[in-house]
């Protein structure tokens, strides 16, 4: 495995479309009430975020999450 070239953060996959009754806010790039919830990850602290996605402008954004449970 070859590590040593890290590539900056790719997106793989950007939803193109909201799902139906899916959490909008406004996007603070475009302003367009496209920034969706995507996909969660858990750091070595073991906090969890969860990464916003515009589907108009893709700006992505994380936020921490409450962990319950
Ligand atoms: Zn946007």
């Amino acid at each position: 495995m070859d590590v040593s070239r890290a590539n900056p953060e790719k997106i793989p996959w950007l939803p193109s479309s909201l799902l139906e009754g899916a959490t909008r806010e406004p996007c603070p790039r475009c302003g367009r009430l496209s920034l969706t919830p995507w996909i969660l990850r858990r750091d070595q602290e073991r906090h969890v975020w969860r990464r916003w996605v515009c589907i108009e402008c893709q700006f992505t954004e994380e936020r921490q999450e409450d962990e319950s449970g």
